[in-house]
């Protein structure tokens, strides 16, 4: 049997301790309820991590343990440390992937490792969201039929401030129809980026069936591929060169010295 796959799912968990219609739909939180999904799967093994916690739950420790990390922020992404940000950063180009979700997308590690606005047109208003199928193929596709719908959603429309993505695997197309790239791949580093739109926290749009089913391929889709590397800045003096070489000139650095950062 292979190796688990590690996920650990973040929520901000704000909302559901504000807005009683949150807590309604989500009584242990977002998080439990996307972490639940993913416990079906006994190849998953899976923690949550939340705002609150010391370090935001997300320590060394914890982070050295995940292969995967899901994030769902949307009142406090400013509450979110810029030292943890610089770890989860770190860990991703490491290799470790990361689903983000929904209203994440103005997250600060979102913005980070995407470097642009990462703004979009929204509207509150309960429509119809149509999910289209673009590649049946890819992985985080699968078990979709061409299209499936959530009977109520936040709308997000184009344009969405992001750079062009590697494959856009979801349109949606909303009821009052304005159309929005709503599953999204990138790699930075060595680790791989999905972005997911549906999840806003008034609509039970993680009980439903098919976005369980997505949230599942997607974590098996971002697992590290190959062996870790953490890039360190290695000087390799003269004398160490695969062919030997001679210095030419002055050199400001000496062999054995450390690298800069
Ligand atoms: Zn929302």
């Amino acid at each position: 049997m292979s190796t688990p796959l590690r996920v650990t799912v973040w929520g901000e968990n704000v909302h559901e301790k504000t807005h009683p219609l949150v807590a309604g739909i989500y009584p242990h939180g977002m998080h439990e309820a996307i972490a639940d999904g993913l416990r079906t799967d006994p190849a998953v093994t899976v923690r949550t991590a939340t705002l609150d916690h010391p370090e935001h739950g997300l320590t060394e420790a914890v982070l050295a343990e995940t292969d995967v990390l899901t994030w769902w922020g949307h009142a406090a992404h400013g509450a979110v440390k810029e030292r943890i940000v610089d770890r989860v950063q770190a860990r991703v180009l490491e290799g470790m992937g990361l689903i983000i979700l929904h209203s994440g997308h103005f997250s600060k590690i979102f913005r980070r490792l995407l470097g642009t606005t990462c703004s979009l047109t929204w509207r509150e208003a309960g429509e119809k969201e149509r999910l289209w199928v673009c590649n049946p193929a890819h992985p985080i596709a699968q078990g979709i039929d061409r299209y499936f719908e959530i009977p109520h959603e936040e709308m997000y429309g184009e344009p969405f401030g992001i750079p062009t993505p590697e494959e856009i695997v979801f349109l949606s197309w909303f009821q009052g129809g304005e159309v929005f790239r709503s599953g999204c791949t990138w790699k930075r580093g060595n680790g791989k980026i999905f972005y997911f739109r549906p999840g806003h926290e008034s609509y039970p749009t993680y009980h439903q069936p098919e976005v369980k089913r997505v949230l599942l391929n997607a974590v098996h889709w971002a697992r590290p591929e190959g062996g870790r590397w953490v890039d360190a800045c290695p000087n390799v003096p003269w004398d160490k060169a695969a062919e030997k070489i001679t210095p030419q000139g002055e050199t400001l650095h000496r062999p054995g010295e450390a690298g800069f950062r």
